[in-house]
C-alpha cells in the first residue's frame, strides 16, 4: 500500500518525515483532451482531469483528503475516527470505506435531509462498512451528539475517536488538494497538458478550491482556479477560500520555511455563484444538461449535485467567453457504490433505518 507518495513529498522530500500520509488512491489521475465536447460546444481546447479515478473503491475528491486525515489519525495513536455528514454524504462514506481499509473504526452523525434514491443506496452501502450511525435531526444534535460519542470514549477509558471536519475540509484534509495541484503542475511539466488557463473545480466545502489555490500559487503556476458555489451549507465565499489555503499554507509553512509563499487574499479566489439552483442537492435543468452533454459526448458519468452544476458553469464561460488558453474541468464525481450486494434489502438493517425506507418505491435498490 506504501508503494507511492504524493507529489507534495516528491516536490519537498523533507515532508515526508513529517506529515503522515497513508495511500488509498491509485496514484496520478489522468488528464485528456474532451474532444466531443469542444467540438459540440464550438470551443476550443477542453480538457479534463479524471479524479472520479482516484480509486476503483471509492474515487472522487474525498480520498485525497482522507489519506492525510486518515494518515494524522493513525499517526496520533487513534483507533477511530468522527466526522458528519447529510444522510447521503458522499463524504461520510468515503471517510467509512477508506477508513475501514486504513484499520480506522468510523462513527459518523448523519443530518437528515430529503431521502430520494441516492440517500437509500448511500445508507445501505453506509451499513454494510459496518460503521457506527447516529442520526441528527437538526446541527444542533449533531453538536450533541458528537459530544457524547467523544464522552462515552472517555468514560471507557479509550482515546476519543479523530475528528474531522465535515467534508474533510480542515488544513490537513486540504493537504491532499495541495499536492494534487502540484501533481497536475508536473502533468504539464511533462508534457501530457498545456498548462490551462482556467481550471473549473465545484465549491462544496472549500478543501479541494483552497487545496488547488493554493498548490498553484506553490508550483508558481498562474492558472485561474473557479470555484462554482454547489452548496449553501457551510458558508463559502472567497473569504472562506483564502483563509482555508491560508492556515494550510501555515501548517507546511510551520514544517518547513521553504513552504512559506504570500498569502492568498480574497481578491485571488474566483467563484462563480450563479448555479446552485434552490440550493445543496436540488436538482436545475442548467445541470441537467451539462450532465447530459458529457455523457453524449464523451461518455463520461456526471451528477447533478456537484459536477453538473461545475459543467454547467464551464459550459457558460467557454461560449460566454471564448477562451484561447484551454479550460479543464477538475471532475470530482464519486465513483463506484462500494459495499453494496446485489440483493441487499433494507429489510435487514437494524429498525432504527427502516424510517428511511417505508413508502419508498425503491426501498431496497
Ligand atoms: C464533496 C464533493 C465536492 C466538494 O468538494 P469540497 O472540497 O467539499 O468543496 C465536489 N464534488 C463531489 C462529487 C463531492 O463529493
Amino acid at each position: 500500500m506504501m508503494d507511492r507518495q504524493p507529489d507534495l513529498f516528491t516536490a519537498y522530500p523533507a515532508l515526508a518525515a513529517q506529515i503522515p500520509w497513508v495511500s488509498l488512491t491509485s496514484g496520478p489521475t489522468r488528464v485528456h483532451r474532451l474532444t466531443g465536447l469542444a467540438g459540440a460546444l464550438g470551443a476550443s481546447d477542453l480538457w479534463i482531469k479524471r479524479d472520479d479515478e482516484t480509486s476503483p473503491l471509492y474515487g472522487g475528491n474525498k480520498p485525497r483528503k482522507l489519506e492525510f486525515l486518515l494518515g494524522d489519525a493513525r499517526a496520533r495513536g487513534l483507533d477511530a475516527v468522527l466526522t458528519f455528514g447529510g444522510l447521503g454524504s458522499n463524504h461520510a462514506l468515503a471517510t467509512a470505506v477508506h477508513g475501514a481499509r486504513a484499520g480506522l473504526r468510523s462513527e459518523l452523525v448523519l443530518l437528515l435531509q430529503p431521502v430520494t434514491g441516492h440517500v437509500r443506496r448511500n445508507l445501505l452501502s453506509l451499513h454494510n462498512t459496518g460503521a457506527q450511525l447516529r442520526f441528527a435531526p437538526t446541527k444542533l444534535h449533531a453538536v450533541v451528539m458528537a459530544a457524547s460519542a467523544e464522552l462515552s470514549s472517555r468514560l471507557r477509558r479509550r482515546k476519543p475517536p479523530y475528528r474531522i471536519a465535515p467534508g474533510g475540509s480542515s488544513p490537513v484534509g486540504t493537504l491532499g488538494y495541495v499536492s494534487a495541484a502540484l501533481e497536475l503542475a508536473r502533468q504539464v511539466r511533462d508534457g501530457d497538458l498545456p498548462q490551462p488557463g482556467a481550471v473549473f473545480v465545484a465549491l462544496g466545502s472549500n478543501g479541494t478550491m483552497a487545496g488547488l489555490v493554493a498548490g498553484m500559487r506553490l508550483a508558481g503556476m498562474d492558472t485561474k482556479i473557479i470555484g462554482v458555489q454547489v452548496s449553501d451549507i457551510l458558508r463559502l465565499s472567497p473569504r472562506t477560500v483564502s483563509r482555508l489555503a491560508n492556515r494550510t499554507i501555515g501548517l507546511l509553512a510551520r514544517v518547513s520555511v521553504e513552504l512559506a509563499i504570500d498569502s492568498i487574499s480574497p481578491a485571488d479566489v474566483t467563484m462563480v455563484d450563479g448555479y446552485l439552483g434552490n440550493g445543496y442537492g436540488h436538482p436545475t435543468d442548467e445541470a441537467r444538461h451539462a450532465v447530459e452533454l458529457m455523457h453524449r459526448h464523451e461518455g463520461i458519468e456526471l451528477e447533478e449535485t456537484y459536477t453538473g452544476k461545475t459543467l454547467a458553469a464551464m459550459i457558460d464561460h467557454v461560449e460566454a467567453e471564448r477562451p484561447t488558453a484551454p479550460v479543464l474541468f477538475w471532475n470530482t464525481y464519486s465513483s463506484s457504490r462500494p459495499h453494496l450486494p446485489p440483493d441487499a434489502d433494507y429489510r435487514d438493517l437494524p429498525q432504527a433505518f427502516h424510517r428511511f425506507f417505508e413508502n419508498s418505491d425503491d426501498g431496497a435498490a
